[in-house]
């Protein structure tokens, strides 16, 4: 019974809605005889949703998952930054004044140029990370080398972020 009158109320608020979608915004209010409702539009598909809520029920698990893969992908990175930086021994590598040289002079040799799109590279990727042991033993080989610019360096180490202007320099 409720329901059908919620459906009824919907329906005339859909009419008010089209007739006038600049007075009446996103949302409106619905009166059953003392009871109020706000109805709103789904920020994902448009459905209509009853105050507060802000997404219709096929839509909110789908919302919430999605932020919750982003805020743990953001932990992960975080984890990731803090430990790289944390590590004397890979924070005492790229401070040196070897690795400094090296790395100049790499980029100097390559013309500046990233060797994944071509533009201007100004970081040096080590491909065989200096992290692991294989990588740690091959930290001065060029040919573990490669001259990026900041967004391939990204790409490099994380395929599915795609944030941008992150400064890295290994
Ligand atoms: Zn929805
Ligand atoms: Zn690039
Ligand atoms: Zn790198």
């Amino acid at each position: 019974m409720y329901n059908v009158m919620v459906q009824k109320g919907l329906t005339v608020l859909w009419y008010l809605l089209s007739l006038a979608p600049d007075v009446m915004g996103t949302s409106g209010a619905i009166f059953f005889g003392g009871d109020c409702m706000i109805i709103k539009m789904c920020s994902r598909c448009r459905k209509t949703v009853v105050y507060p809520a802000r997404y219709c029920e096929t839509c909110l698990p789908v919302v919430e998952a999605e932020r919750e893969a982003r805020e743990q992908e953001q932990r992960r990175a975080a984890n990731r930054a803090y430990n790289k930086r944390r590590d004397p021994k890979y924070v005492q590598f790229y401070k040196g004044r070897q690795w400094r040289m090296l790395s100049a002079r790499y980029l100097q040799d390559h013309g500046y140029k990233c060797e994944g799109c071509g533009g201007l590279a100004c970081e040096v990727h080590h491909m065989d990370p200096i992290q692991t042991e294989s990588g740690w033993l091959r930290r001065f080989d060029v040919s573990n080398l490669k001259a990026v610019c900041t967004s391939c360096h990204n790409d490099e180490h994380d395929r599915f972020r795609k944030s941008k202007g992150i400064k890295r320099r290994y």
